[in-house]
């Protein structure tokens, strides 16, 4: 890959640069929560993607730029919002895992009615994959969807659904094959949640926060055309949304925003008149963990290479996803140790969504549930020790005698 900057690249560069100093103002805060964008971020999100800043290659009829695929491009972009603090746009499971799995599998209709909407976040999604008994085991989904002439009857049980309290349209993973073996059996419904018979109960995270819930569905319809590929495909697309989802979760301009903050954290921070940067057991671990940001940065072009040229990321993508989360962790953690004393206490009623202290430690808590939410770490090393590195095969558990 050839990392230098053409012309065309730097004339990028400055374009941006001059947006953010004539627009910069306009970002909302970095991040967001989890609750739907408020008419700031709603602004600023239908100018960046005005500006091709976002959904840069997605088709024009689909509300995207129509760019070319460039990951150098991708990456000034990401590079330069980064550096200057700039809010990237709301990139949540809609516009990072709907919208690219709907533009590789979904049919023209679908992208039509779905795709723009997502972008502006008019339509805000939410991912139903896990279940209870079947999380890792994804596979072993048991929500049943019945066809009744035109329609899907939906019954069954989804957990840790993120978003779903506020959520317009959820990417439902259930068994439409009852007959079939476990992979074949599986179907991915769009279902829009004002249908009657869904019910959403709020699970509180150890932030103490709402963050995502328990979805019930009893006798739940939906037209039988919004299913995405076709009966029993649902392990396709699931293999195809999983892969954006670790793009989604591997991101590393999230490391590189984060790595500034707890320099400037260490900067400022000062035990009996020195500043923490200044110690060589602090300044140790930051260095450290700069050298793991730009590794993760440079490994996921690698990634996004892959993803432009329309190969299949294998591997690649486990690793970024596994690594870059564990070091998003690593990184709040250095700085709730830099914070001392004020990086123990916090009471979640009391949060203060700008007040950096409660956000590292928001942050910290909240990491360890990326590390297992899009696939454990446990689960990513063994399928790249078994498929990147040729090992063998986890033993399964003997199910005792008369078990099972
Ligand atoms: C913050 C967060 C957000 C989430 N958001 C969503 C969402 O929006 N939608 C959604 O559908 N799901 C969501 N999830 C669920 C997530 O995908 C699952 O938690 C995850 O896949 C693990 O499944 P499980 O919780 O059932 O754990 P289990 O699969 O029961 O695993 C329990 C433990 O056993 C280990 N384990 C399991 N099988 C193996 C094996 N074969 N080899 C070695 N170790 C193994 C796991 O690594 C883990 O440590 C979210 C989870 C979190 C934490």
């Amino acid at each position: 890959m050839d990392l230098t900057y053409s012309r065309k690249h730097q004339d990028l560069q400055a374009e941006i640069r001059a947006f953010i100093k004539g627009e910069g103002h306009r970002s909302p805060s970095f991040g967001g929560g989890r609750k739907r964008p408020d008419q700031q971020r709603l602004d600023w999100q239908a100018l960046l993607l005005q500006r091709g800043y976002i959904a840069r290659t997605v088709p024009r009829e689909y509300g995207g730029y129509g760019a070319e695929p460039d990951v150098l491009e991708n990456a000034i972009i990401a590079d330069e919002f980064s550096k200057a603090g700039i809010s990237p746009g709301y990139l949540d499971v809609g516009a990072l895992i709907v919208v690219p799995s709907l533009l590789e599998l979904g049919t023209r209709e679908q992208c039509e009615r779905w795709v723009r909407t997502t972008l502006t976040c008019e339509t805000i999604w939410c991912i139903g994959n896990s279940e209870p008994g079947s999380g890792s085991d994804m596979a072993n989904a048991k929500t049943k969807a019945v066809v009744e002439g035109d329609e899907f009857v939906i019954n069954g049980q989804k957990i840790w659904t993120s978003s779903a309290h506020f959520a317009d349209m959820m990417f439902l993973l259930c068994r439409t094959e009852p007959e079939a073996p476990k992979h074949k059996g599986l179907s991915y419904l769009l279902l829009p949640m004002d249908s009657p018979g869904i019910e959403v109960r709020p699970l509180v995270t150890m932030t103490e926060r709402p963050e995502f819930n328990e979805t019930f569905l009893t006798d739940v319809r939906v037209p039988t055309d919004q299913i995405v590929m076709g009966r029993g495909d649902g392990w396709k697309v699931a293999i195809a949304s999983l892969k954006h989802e670790r793009v989604m979760l591997g991101d590393p301009n999230k490391q590189l925003k984060r790595f500034q903050s707890i320099r400037e954290l260490m900067q400022e921070t000062k035990i009996d008149g020195v500043a923490v940067i200044e110690m060589p057991e602090y300044r140790d671990r930051l260095l450290r963990l700069q050298g793991e940001v730009l590794a993760a940065k440079y490994h996921n072009m690698r990634l996004l290479t892959l993803h432009d040229q329309g190969a299949e990321p294998g591997v690649v993508g486990l690793i970024q996803k596994y690594f870059a989360t564990t070091l998003n962790h690593r990184l709040s953690a250095l700085a709730v140790d830099v914070l001392g004393e004020a990086g123990l206490p916090y009471d979640p009623h009391e949060v203060a969504e700008d007040d950096p202290a409660t956000t590292w430690q928001i942050d910290y808590m909240y990491d360890i549930g990326l590390i297992i939410g899009g696939g454990t770490s446990q689960i990513q090393k063994n399928i790249i020790s078994e498929r990147g590195l040729g090992m063998p095969r986890e033993p399964k558990a003997q199910v005792p005698a008369g078990r099972g």
